[in-house]
Formats: C-alpha cells, sequence, structure tokens
C-alpha cells in the first residue's frame, strides 16, 4: 500500500498529551473537510499534476500542495536514512482517516515507536489498538462531513479548536451526544488570538479541561 505525503520531518510534538514529546510527522494529502480556519489548506486536493520524486518533497522549501508516494517501508527506510531520533509517530494531515493507517502504524510499533494519528473525527479510523486517536472534532464545516460516533468512542483524547462560543456550545453538544465521560478534553485556541485564548482557559477551568496552545507556534517551530 502506498501513501500521499506531504510532509515528513522530525519536530517537537507542540499539541495534546504529547506536548513536548519529540516526534517524526508524516503529513498525508487530502483533506475534503474544510474548515474556514484550517491552516494546511495546501493538503487538501490530491492533484496527480502535484505528484513529485520522494526528493522532491523532502527538498521542499514551502509548504505546497506537493506529495509523494511512499509505502510505510519507504517510511521506515527514509526515517532510519536520515538518523531521526524521535521514537514518537504522528500521523496527520490533510485527513488521515481517508486511509487505512493500519499497515503504517504496525510497522513502526514493530519497531519500537509508538504512533499517533490526529484526525477530524469524520471517516472510519483503521488503525492499530495501540495507536494514540487524538480526534479534533470539526462540527459544521463546508464539507458536509459528520463526526462519527465510531471516532468518538475511539478516542484516546479530544481536542477542540475553539475562539467562540459557538464553538464551546457545539462541543458539549457533541460530548452530550455521543455520552463521553473518561476522555481527556482539550480546547485549542485557533489562530493563537487572544480572544480565542481568554475564552479557552475560562472554559477549561470552569469544566475541568485542559489548555492546548501550539507550543511549536508560540516558539517559532515547524
Ligand atoms: S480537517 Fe484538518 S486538514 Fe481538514 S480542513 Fe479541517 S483543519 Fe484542515
Amino acid at each position: 500500500m502506498k501513501y500521499k505525503i506531504n510532509e515528513l520531518f522530525e519536530t517537537i510534538q507542540g499539541e495534546g498529551s504529547f506536548t513536548g514529546q519529540p516526534s517524526i510527522f508524516i503529513r498525508l494529502q487530502g483533506c475534503p473537510v474544510g474548515c474556514s480556519w484550517c491552516d494546511t489548506k495546501h493538503t487538501w486536493e490530491i492533484e496527480l499534476d502535484d505528484k513529485v520524486t520522494p526528493q522532491a518533497m523532502l527538498t521542499k522549501t514551502q509548504e505546497t500542495s506537493k506529495w509523494a508516494s511512499f509505502s510505510a517501508d519507504d517510511m521506515f527506510a527514509l526515517v532510519k536514512e536520515k538518523d531521526f531520533r524521535a521514537k514518537h509517530i504522528v500521523i496527520t494531515g490533510g485527513e488521515p482517516c481517508m486511509v487505512d493507517l493500519t499497515p503504517l502504524c504496525q510497522l513502526f510499533e514493530q519497531q519500537g515507536y509508538s504512533t499517533q494519528i490526529e484526525t477530524s473525527g469524520t471517516f472510519e479510523i483503521n488503525t492499530t489498538e495501540k495507536c494514540w486517536v487524538t480526534v479534533s472534532p470539526k462540527i459544521n464545516m463546508r464539507g458536509g462531513y459528520e463526526i462519527l460516533a465510531s471516532a468518538m468512542s475511539r478516542a484516546n483524547e479530544i481536542k477542540h479548536p475553539i475562539a467562540t462560543e459557538q464553538h464551546v456550545d457545539d462541543l458539549k453538544s457533541l460530548l452530550a451526544q455521543y455520552n463521553v465521560k473518561e476522555t481527556a478534553i482539550y480546547l485549542q485556541p485557533i489562530s493563537q488570538k487572544k480572544r480565542a485564548t481568554d475564552l479557552a482557559i475560562e472554559t477549561c477551568i470552569a469544566n475541568n479541561w485542559r489548555l492546548s496552545v501550539q507550543v511549536h507556534k508560540y516558539i517559532g517551530i515547524e
């Protein structure tokens, strides 16, 4: 099986429960969900004309919609070749759950890595049992996709982007709809805006939820 990869790089995870963890990010191309504030819009479309060689994808100097085809084995070989030291794999997008992530996670887990996926919760999640699943539910977005009950029940953490009271209300309705009680809930202010951050802090304290502030953006790393 081949995956369409937009980026593969080593950095520090800046969000959610794994904040601060050295991680290898694998960014898949393709997402139809259509969030207006999406900060990876270049990953939305999968154009055959944008297919490039693995080397060309790896040496991109700016965010583009160019992608390259990799098998799980190709990715593992690349991680070894680049001598990446992180032992945590983060599979993101785009929307990574448009494809089966099981072979990819399985291979890295067999080699002693931990795995994590970040998904909008709008596609069935196909991954290993051990994989840490971060659902960042994208409610009422332009693409018209519903949040799946199966995604909400599989989530190890729920990380909700917020900027307004409406976003908080949307999350509360979703949690009530799926009777979510035990899962860790993070609020993540959209675009580091002060108003969004103040609202997130206030709402986290009121509900005993956690704050996720996209540390990588504050310290200026990828
Ligand atoms: S689900 Fe993620 S990648 Fe897709 S549009 Fe929303 S924020 Fe962007």
